[in-house]
């Protein structure tokens, strides 16, 4: 059962000495009653303390960290529904590849994965894993194709075999890859085990249903291995709902250990608008892992762009920095647009303004990533603000232009701007981002 702040503080060492930042033990319980800090950071916590809150401060759903530089992280999700708090740490995508597919398929694939990123609101997304399907039964042509594929691509396998000659072979040759295994079944699971241990794999665990599962990971972990995560077994889309929503909710509602990991899915089905489904479906109820049948960049797309929309903090707008960004190859009398920091808000402007031919300085004052209108009602987006800001980023020396044109939604702001910025004539353009081009061409020619 969780602690309360109060009771998590009559185990602390009560001299209020700071040292873990916050000002008193109190504070300190609050925050790790609430997972927000973890109690190694307190340097004096007694042997009891570490004994009796080590397990209360874990987080409900284990973190699990992947890849050669322990970049890739899944799981430590705290909450069930994005709006309570925020979604940590994205479900990962993975393409699958059989070893009984065709060298030249094989060897296209890689090439794809490798050379594959989207851009989405001056964030890169790539392909994060690959998964090695063994089809075949040659142990050795599958970890002489596990190492190809790490060798080629530096990502973390999921090595997905029935064979466990096959599969020890692959995890050794591919040791520090902070891979996983997967599939480990009842029958398989203490050997696999032992070979994840060995070589620094994670172990996904799979049975036919939640009670099967349930005394597996609890003996696994029970034999001191925690480096978890769940392999559900569902055969329908209604199912695979059902069943990821109950293993979350008894890990977060009732602090259920042993459904306390991440997820890890096969899709199976080759039909793009079915396997988008399944995984549109895995990505918004909690999937850790999603396995896609095959490398498709117009599946990429929008599976990224959903998962991004998912993943971001619905407290934090995202932002990016204030300062003036070129857009094109402007040079010292190009003409200077302004908009807010709002990273949506910022790219669709800065898109636009590239369609329309022209290079130009885009200038971004802080704004707390408030769009146009939210940030002049809250009075970020004034004349005075902006003007300070200009002044602030050097634009003045930057740039001969001395004209400036704002968004049409707060032409308001003009006189304001122009009274706070000596020798600057303020433009008021147009309202929406897509009529940019059209403005541009009356203006520029
Ligand atoms: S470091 Fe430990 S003892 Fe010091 S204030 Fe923080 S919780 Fe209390």
């Amino acid at each position: 059962m969780a602690l309360t702040g109060l009771q998590i503080q009559k185990l602390l060492p009560k001299t209020n000495c700071k040292e873990c930042g916050s000002n008193t033990c109190l504070a300190f319980a609050m925050k790790l009653a609430s997972k927000k800090i973890e109690l190694s950071v307190c340097p004096y916590a007694s042997e009891k303390a570490i004994k009796i809150l080590g397990a209360a401060s874990e987080p409900p759903v284990k973190g699990i960290v992947l890849g050669k530089d322990k970049q890739l992280k899944t799981g430590e999700e705290t909450v069930l529904y994005r709006h309570e708090k925020t979604f940590v740490n994205q479900t990962i995508i993975a393409i699958n590849i059989n070893d009984t597919d065709n060298q030249e398929e094989i060897d296209k694939t890689i090439t794809n994965i490798n050379e594959y990123t989207l851009e989405r609101v001056g964030e890169v997304l790539t392909v994060e894993m690959i998964a090695l399907t063994q089809k075949g039964n040659d142990a050795k042509q599958y970890a002489d194709l596990a190492v190809k594929i790490w060798k080629s691509l530096n990502r973390p396998l999921i090595l997905n075999s029935p064979d466990i000659e096959s599969v020890s072979l692959a995890a050794v040759a591919i040791k520090g890859s902070g891979s996983v295994i997967a599939s480990a079944t009842k029958e398989t699971v203490y050997e696999l085990k032992n070979i994840a241990a060995d070589n620094g794999h994670a172990l996904a665990i799979t049975a036919p249903d939640l009670d099967e599962l349930v005394s597996i990971t609890t003996q696994v972990k029970k034999d001191g291995f925690n480096n978890l995560i769940l392999q559900f077994q569902t055969l329908s889309l209604a199912e695979q709902f059902q069943t990821n929503s109950i293993a979350r909710r008894m890990a977060l509602k009732a602090n259920f250990k042993p459904l306390g990991y991440p997820s890890l899915k096969f899709i199976k089905m080759t039909d793009l608008l079915e396997s988008t489904i399944l995984a549109i479906t895995e990505m918004s109820k909690y999937g850790g892992i999603c396995v896609l049948p095959t490398f498709d960049p117009a599946q990429l797309v929008s599976l990224m762009t959903l998962r991004l929309n998912i993943y971001t903090d619905p407290q934090k707008p995202i932002q990016v920095d204030p300062k003036p960004y070129p857009v094109g190859e402007p040079v010292k009398d190009s003409p200077v647009f302004l908009t807010t920091n709002f990273s949506l808000t910022y790219f669709i402007v800065s898109g636009e303004i590239e369609n329309s031919g022209i290079s130009a300085w885009l200038v971004v004052p802080q704004c707390e990533g408030m769009s146009v209108l939210t940030a002049w009602a809250a009075g970020k987006f004034s004349g005075a603000t902006i003007a300070k800001a200009i002044k602030e980023m050097g634009l003045e020396d930057m740039v001969t232009t001395r004209e400036i044109i704002i968004p049409g939604y707060v032409s308001q702001i003009s006189g304001d701007l122009e009274e706070n910025l000596p020798g600057w004539t303020v433009i008021v353009g147009p309202q929406e981002a897509g009529d940019i081009e059209s403005f541009v061409k009356v203006k520029f020619g």
